[in-house]
């Protein structure tokens, strides 16, 4: 029989700021795949977007508030240390190169993202260094080979790497695991559109979050690109 590895997850995004639809998710995870760690990393400055509202320092104090006294989730801040874009498998590659190769590693995402997964930079690499998981909501169908394009590019990658819960367990890498959850409806653009029109999104995020927004002003102007997103 196959050891058990030491598993981490890892969980990126923005989290501009962040909110319960991003603690949930990443909690259900963890919970549901067995995960020994779940880590968020707020990135520095996403290639793929545009830049965050706030400040890369915000961003981050506002994580540690809402992960205080939270076991099960840890903030990892390796993406925040580091100048420059953030390209996610740079982040793999320096998780790799610490931890060695008898850890798995998973690097979640929704499957919007896994959708661009084929324009990533050197994407080809990252299931070399760690297993994808991607979070799909019920009733979502997933890319079918004769889709083509970047969807029957995805549906390969799917049918090439396509594994389940007990893959991350005993293999350190090279596995995509889909997992259906149900996401909360909440959004950090919508939370920033509601602030910026001077609405509350009590409710929407931990207090403390909302407490540190409100002491420091933050998300005063919607952005630019906020504007139409919501309502
Ligand atoms: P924005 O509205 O600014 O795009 P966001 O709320 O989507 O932000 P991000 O920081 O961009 O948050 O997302 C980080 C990760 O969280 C992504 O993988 C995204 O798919 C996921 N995510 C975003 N919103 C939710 C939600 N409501 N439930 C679960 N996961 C979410």
């Amino acid at each position: 029989m196959n050891k058990e590895l030491h598993t981490i997850a890892l969980f990126g995004g923005t989290f501009d700021p962040v909110h319960f639809g991003h603690l949930r998710m990443a909690l259900e995870l963890r919970q549901a795949l067995g995960f020994d760690e779940m880590r968020l990393v707020p990135s520095h400055q996403p290639h793929h977007r545009q830049t965050p509202g706030v400040s890369a320092e915000h961003r981050r104090q506002m994580l540690a508030l809402a992960l205080e006294g939270c076991n099960e989730l840890q903030l990892d801040e390796r993406e925040l240390d580091r100048p420059g874009p953030t390209f996610t498998v740079d982040t793999l590659e320096a998780l790799r190169g610490e931890l060695g190769d008898e850890v798995s590693i998973s690097f979640c995402m929704g499957l919007d993202s896994l959708l661009t997964l084929p324009s990533w930079h050197r994407w080809e690499r990252l299931l070399q260094l760690a297993h994808l998981v991607v979070v799909t909501r019920p009733g979502w169908k997933l890319p079918q080979r004769d889709s083509g394009g970047a969807h029957g590019e995805v549906a390969d990658i799917l049918a090439r790497h396509g594994g389940k819960k007990a893959d991350i367990h005993a293999e350190s890498r090279g596995r995509l695991v889909v997992r259906e959850q149900t996401l909360l409806p909440i959004s950090a653009t919508h939370i920033r559109h509601l602030i910026g029109s001077g609405q509350s999104p009590r409710f929407l995020l931990p207090a403390a979050v909302l407490q540190y927004i409100e002491d420091n002003q933050l998300y005063r102007q919607v952005a630019a690109g906020d504007e139409s997103s919501d309502d």
